[in-house]
């Protein structure tokens, strides 16, 4: 089955076959459109894989728009970074990637219309002011004393605006709707504000910019899009943007449809907050391997497959939800348990020396790259007679559900041998320093021959050919569920989210090819890091453990 064809039905997708069905539409054009004031997160990817898929199973189109009309927060890097996930995730946008800028002069003429249709007008109430003339839910607003200027008067100002007679906030032009209409976006809503700022695409050109309202819809309409897919947020404004396509000269006429967004617990997804980590410094950029962005994602180690995945066992629905962080790392855990080659790292190392094991030897073991997988083939893996192991897999004492090496036991090394703790040596502090051990050279690849029975396994690296690295553990971002319910979400920041070990791997994975997923044997899941590991001095992260403790344990 191909992914296409996996992929459910939906609310929106039997709303396009009806379409289809009657006739409405012979093809379908969806649009993403993001505003590029940040990096994509894993909301993003929900209405990406949505508005990209219908396009992919319907045989349509989908096209991917900037909707860059806040010309002070946005920049030319998102814009960069946006083309740059969606292509990761594996889509590919119709035609020519779209700017609302590009409609500037268009939409402009629509908004000329307007007021010759006595369907829009300047204003020159304060910001404040047209606040309170709003009035509320319970209360309808007042009439602006500007609202009754003449249709020629209104054309004057407008240009006034346009050509910057106006300072910022002195003046906007506004549709006049109802202001006692229960859904506050009708209250004479803005159009235009003026703003004396540099456009990453116009420039300077433009001193007035469209608001998302006006903007959206006549886009849509310009790039003959069939569905507008937007999120629940927006439900109240469909009424406008059926409004300002009625009342302008347009034949295309888009429908839009929400969905409910995507919440994930220990997360934000709201794009100002994640900017607040960024530039406060509480994580190391936008594609920090803690962040619920793409490229953050990606960095983690996490597969686009498993992000597609992840959207489509989520679905799409109009149901305001929560979706548990554990679901997320489902895919990707499925996804490297079955395609991540297996490897030997070890994170916090303690020393053994194996007595009996001539010193300077170097034996090459072959080990199988995957446990289930032969085509998958195998590596080299040197031992030698000092070897890296975890401090936690060894004991002086242990009760018999430890499964490790403890004092005068024995154990085997995954792939290798059987080796006995003969003895320790420990620092000044305490701290056991070396494990001396024995081994029984007869034990490779198969039991002892007098029928002893080795039940644990541990993994190592060995001390002479493995190579340091820095391995980044992390964890969950905030400590609550809705880190964004706080009265401080940045209060909530889990303080141990990142955690630095310094240990060893073994030499094949010095060629390891960043995002690559691997499976460090009995430890989890892990990458290279794309931006920090070099040749000399690798760095791996953590994408996820192999199995979900964190729901059990709260560890
Ligand atoms: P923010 O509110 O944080 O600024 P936004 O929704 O305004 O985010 P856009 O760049 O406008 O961000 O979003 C582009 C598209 O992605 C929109 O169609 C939006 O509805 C959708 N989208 C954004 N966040 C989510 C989410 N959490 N779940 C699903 N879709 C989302
Ligand atoms: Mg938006």
């Amino acid at each position: 089955m191909t992914e296409a064809e996996a992929r459910p039905s939906n609310f929106i997708r039997q709303i396009i076959d009806k379409d289809l069905a009657e006739g409405k539409h012979t093809s379908v054009h969806t649009r993403f459109p993001p505003e590029p004031n940040g990096y994509l997160h894993i909301g993003h990817a929900k209405s990406i894989c949505l508005n990209f898929g219908i396009a992919q199973d319907y045989q349509g189109q989908c096209n991917l728009r900037f909707d860059d009309t806040n010309p002070e927060k946005e920049d030319i890097e998102y814009v960069e970074s946006i083309k740059n996930d969606v292509n990761w995730l594996g889509f590919e946008w119709s035609g020519d990637i779209q700017y609302s800028s590009n409609y500037f002069d268009t939409l402009y003429s629509y908004a000329i219309e307007l007021i010759n249709k006595g369907l829009a007008y300047v204003d020159e109430l304060t910001p404040d002011q047209i606040r309170e003339y709003r009035g509320t839910l319970k209360e309808p607003g007042k009439h602006s004393p500007y609202r009754d200027r003449s249709v020629e008067e209104n054309l004057a100002l407008f240009e006034k605006m346009k050509s910057g007679g106006f300072k910022e906030a002195t003046a906007c032009l506004r549709a006049k709707i109802d202001m006692s209409s229960p859904f506050m976006v009708m209250r004479d809503p803005v159009l235009y504000r003026v703003r004396f700022a540099e456009h990453h695409q116009t420039g300077d050109k433009w001193c007035i910019y469209p608001m998302y309202d006006f903007t959206h819809c006549i886009s849509d309409a310009l790039e003959g899009i069939t569905h507008s897919i937007c999120t629940l947020e927006f439900q109240d404004n469909r009424r406008l943007y059926d409004w300002v396509l009625d009342n302008i000269s347009i034949e295309c006429q888009p429908r839009q449809y929400e969905f409910s967004r995507l919440n994930l617990e220990y997360t934000v997804m709201s794009k100002r907050k994640l900017n607040q980590l960024v530039t406060e410094n509480l994580v190391n950029g936008w594609d920090d391997p803690r962040m619920p962005t793409i490229s953050g994602l990606r960095r983690r180690g996490f597969t686009s497959a498993s992000i597609r995945e992840f959207c489509q066992r989520i679905g799409v629905t109009k149901q305001e939800n929560m979706i548990e962080f554990g679901s997320l790392e489902s895919c990707i855990r499925d996804d490297l348990n079955e395609n991540a080659p297996r490897a030997m790292a070890v994170l916090d190392p303690v020393k053994i020396i194996i007595e009996d094991f001539e010193a300077g030897k170097v034996e090459t073991l072959n080990v199988a790259n995957h446990p289930n997988k032969p085509e998958m083939g195998s590596r080299e893996v040197p031992f030698s007679r000092e070897i890296w192991i975890e401090r936690e897999d060894f004991r002086e004492e242990a009760n018999k559900k430890y499964k490790r090496l403890v004092l005068g036991k024995e154990v085997r090394l995954r792939g290798a041998y059987v080796i006995k703790a003969e003895r320790v040596e420990k620092d000044a502090e305490g701290n056991i320093s070396t494990i001396f051990c024995s081994y029984d050279s007869d034990t490779l690849g198969k039991n002892p021959a007098d029928g002893r029975k080795v039940k644990g396994v541990i993994h190592w690296v060995s001390a002479d050919n493995g190579v340091p690295a820095e391995i980044r553990l992390y964890d969950r971002l905030f400590t609550v569920p809705n880190p964004a319910a706080a009265d401080d979400f940045k209060a909530t920041i889990n303080s141990k989210s990142l955690q630095v070990m310094n240990g060893y791997v073994e030499p094949s994975l010095i060629d390891a090819s960043p995002e690559k997923g691997l499976q460090f044997e009995r430890t989890g899941y892990f990458c290279v890091d794309n931006k920090d590991s070099k040749p000399d001095a690798l760095v791996f992260n953590r994408t996820v453990g192999l199995r979900d403790t964190w729901a059990k344990t709260g560890e």
